[in-house]
């Protein structure tokens, strides 16, 4: 099965990806994740991209494009896998098409988490991540058992670096922008799914496999 959870920053896609990579065993794919792993490690590619996610601004296409053709040839992607994050841009929906294409594959669904804009300021004020395992948290909607330490390895919670009010502005006003319009090209496709991403967590999850069913 290929999937795509899509949505503006903060929507919860992330989160309901790993109820999806539990279910069905395939890996979450996530250009965000790819490129602060970049950005640890220091390479070349990670230190260009960081300039434009401090300031909440798109890598460019041609940047995530060659990061998602490579992870999408590797060995555990064919059984499937869930975009998380990609594509972004119309040039990267129809990069991905062809992608796809030359390889036989088809998007099963397009989930996409609908959540008004003031909530999603809410989410990513909230927001906590585990700087090692990539769990992520919300200090109101989303408690770690334990206060700012990860569930699942231990590790110390931190704030990303990109989730502050001025940059999640423009990162609200680039999903409007460039992101949205992706909606229609999937709508057209006839797989996308509309989900209420504003529900309390568990009940946006049961919508999400009620689509998958
Ligand atoms: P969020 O969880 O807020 O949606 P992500 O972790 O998906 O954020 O992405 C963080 C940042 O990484 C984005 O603001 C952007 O700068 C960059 N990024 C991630 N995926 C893409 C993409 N597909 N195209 C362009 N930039 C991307
Ligand atoms: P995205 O991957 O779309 O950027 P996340 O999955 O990281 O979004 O979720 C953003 C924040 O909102 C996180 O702190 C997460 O714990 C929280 N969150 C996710 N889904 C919900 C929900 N349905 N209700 C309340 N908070 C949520
Ligand atoms: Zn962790």
């Amino acid at each position: 099965m290929n999937l795509m959870v899509f949505g503006a920053p903060g929507a919860g896609k992330g989160t309901q990806a790993k109820f999806l990579v539990e279910k069905y065993n395939i890996p979450q794919i996530s250009t965000g994740d790819m490129l602060r792993a970049a950005i640890a490690d220091k390479t070349a590619m990670g230190m260009e991209a960081k300039k434009y996610m401090d300031e909440g601004e798109l890598v460019p296409d041609s940047t995530i494009i060659g990061i998602i053709k490579d992870r999408l040839e590797e060995e555990d992607c064919k059984k499937g896998f869930i975009l998380d994050g990609f594509p972004r841009t119309l040039n990267q929906a129809v990069a991905l098409e062809e992608l796809m294409k030359n390889s036989g594959k088809k998007l099963d669904k397009v989930l996409s988490f609908d959540v008004p804009d003031e909530l999603i300021i809410q989410r990513i004020a909230g927001r906590r991540v585990c700087s090692k395992c990539g769990a992520t948290f919300h200090i109101e909607f989303n408690k770690p058992k334990v206060q700012d330490i990860c569930d699942y390895c231990g590790t110390a919670l931190v704030t990303r670096k990109d989730d502050n009010v001025d940059t999640v502005k423009n990162r609200l006003e680039n999903y409007h922008k460039q992101t949205a319009p992706l909606i229609d090209f999937y709508k057209k496709m006839g797989v996308f799914a509309q989900i209420d991403g504003s529900q309390e967590l568990s009940l946006v999850t049961e919508d999400m496999f009620k689509n998958l069913a």
